[in-house]
């Protein structure tokens, strides 16, 4: 008697294992993210708690992880790649390693010049110019243009023009204008240079605020994280510095994007899809918006951050996100040959 229960009791034990085995196997995403910004950890505990797909991370830099989801091939865990730069979007198209998604709420969700047929955007930074108060009579400072006027001899900081936000800032002036035009800009550009470009986006705005140097580019949600700081010391660089919205009269601003795409190898495509259909969610959009001051790219979001409040309504450029990468490469040649480092 004993055993029979014994055997029932191992016959339902055995009967669970199976059930919840099998789903259990299914319900886990390798995400590979360039994005490195801690509040993405709410981010993607939302998307567990909705779905109860485990998210396994794998963090590294942008063009490590290309350059290993490529190495690894068909064997590649990786289902979903998260980046940042549209140029680098590009490149990993060009790589092939995207596979094609077909999805109506991404369709929906995402205006079209946000998206490409395999890879999405999901949060906007726009790149701005910034001067220090006082240096500069604010209507000499209107458009990328104005940066490479004579006027701003000596007065320019930069990081370096090799950073794909440099690089797609440039491409979407090809796209514009044309290489000649390009060409001519960034020559005026170097012809400015206050210093030797370094550093990254937040260098450039505490250098311009320290006097070093007038004017230099930066990402808004650089400025924003500053904005928002509890450090005085962050407070009192911005306190030093004004914004202005390039081009607004043109073309509008030049947003780069975040976003990413379903890997061709990805050994659970449907979690994947299911994961950039989050992403475009109104929460996931908040969460980039409130959590890392980037901008929604879905309409009508409703945020919640003063900084990108403080920085106001601005007229975005809509060139497709797609172009930024067909002209990387002219970027990085044209800057190579006017000696912008
Ligand atoms: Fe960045």
């Amino acid at each position: 008697m004993k055993h029979r229960w014994a055997f029932r009791l191992l016959g339902l034990f055995i009967a669970a294992l199976w059930v919840s085995g099998v789903p259990a196997e299914e319900k886990v995403l390798n995400l590979y993210s360039a994005r490195h910004y801690q509040t993405d950890e709410a981010l993607y505990s939302e998307f567990t708690q909705r779905t109860g797909i485990t998210i396994r991370r794998i963090e590294g830099k942008e063009d490590e992880l290309l350059e290993r989801i490529r190495n690894e091939g068909a064997n590649s865990p990786a289902d979903v790649l998260l980046t940042v730069d549209a140029a680098r979007l590009s490149a990993a198209h060009e790589m092939g390693l995207f596979a094609p998604v077909k999805s109506a709420v991404l369709e929906r969700r995402i205006p079209a010049h946000l998206r490409t047929g395999d890879w999405f955007s999901f949060s906007m930074r726009a790149r701005v110019i910034i001067y220090a108060k006082g240096a500069v009579r604010p209507e000499e400072l209107r458009t990328y243009a104005d940066l490479a006027d004579p006027r701003l001899r000596g007065k320019v900081c930069s990081r370096s023009a090799s950073h794909p936000y440099n690089l797609s800032l440039l491409a979407s002036i090809i796209a514009h204008e044309g290489e000649a035009r390009a060409e001519q800009w960034a020559r005026g550009v170097v012809a400015n240079l206050a210093r030797s470009p370094r550093g990254g986006d937040t260098d450039q705005i505490r250098a311009v605020s320290a006097g070093e140097c007038a004017v230099a580019l930066a990402n808004t949600y650089y400025l924003a994280r500053m904005m928002r700081s509890e450090k005085a010391e962050d407070r009192k660089v911005i306190e030093r510095i004004a914004v202005v919205w390039p081009d607004q009269q043109g073309n509008g601003a030049h947003v780069n994007v975040s976003g990413g795409g379903v890997l061709k190898t990805a050994p659970h495509r449907e979690a994947a899809v299911k994961f950039l259909e989050y992403l475009a969610s109104d929460e996931a959009q908040r969460y980039f918006a409130d959590g890392n001051n980037e901008w929604p790219v879905v309409a009508g979001v409703k945020v919640a951050n003063p900084a990108l409040e403080a920085l106001g309504k601005f007229k975005a450029d809509s060139l497709p996100v797609g172009s930024l990468g067909t002209y990387r490469a002219k970027a990085q040649i044209i800057f190579d040959r006017v000696g912008y480092r």
